[in-house]
């Protein structure tokens, strides 16, 4: 059994469909963050909440400098430092997370909670699901322990395609062959 059959018996995610409201998905982040801050004691600064409304415009992946672009209209005082300490707290809070493999940044749907994760990316379209998988990560920290290693984080990025862009290849490549 490979890795996606297992994610496949959780029904912990959806993968975000390019039909969805995503505003619903913005509403709920950051509404979040604004209570997790909250009940923390941790400020939400404007520049904070700006960027993590930035990275939720989308479930693509971001990155600093792409951020720091789009920042610079609204205040253009930002400089990358501002951008990277800002990034900095929201990992900090779990309200985002840090896509190693493509050096960029998605929004956490579950932030409410400290959380290992599985990110699927999909090189056609950068959208990233996150995934709790419980049994994979389940599995992983046995192999961990039996190993006697200590990890310092776990997130396991799988690249690919997602279920949208993989039902478009397949529509193109039929129209091909007609
Ligand atoms: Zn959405
Ligand atoms: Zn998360
Ligand atoms: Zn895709």
């Amino acid at each position: 059994m490979n890795l996606i059959t297992l994610c496949k018996m959780t029904d912990n995610a959806t993968f975000p469909t390019p039909e969805h409201d995503h505003s619903i998905c913005i509403r709920k982040a950051i509404s979040v963050a604004e209570q997790l801050c909250l009940t923390r004691g941790v400020q939400l600064t404007p520049i904070r909440h700006k960027i993590l409304e930035l990275i939720w415009n989308s479930h693509k992946a971001v990155k600093a400098y792409d951020l720091l672009d789009q920042i610079r209209p609204v205040n253009d005082a930002a400089k990358p430092s501002t951008v990277y300490r800002a990034l900095d707290f929201l990992l900090e809070q779990g309200l985002i997370h840090r896509v190693e493999s493509l050096n960029a940044f998605v929004g956490c749907h579950c932030s409410d909670t400290q959380h290992d994760q599985l990110l699927l990316i999909c090189t056609a379209c950068n959208t990233v699901e996150e995934r709790s998988a419980p049994l994979v990560l389940g599995a992983l920290a046995g192999e961990l322990g039996e190993a006697g290693f200590i990890s310092q984080r776990k997130t396991i990025e799988i690249h690919g395609l997602c279920k949208s862009c993989h039902a478009t290849s397949n529509t193109l490549e039929e129209n091909a062959t007609q």
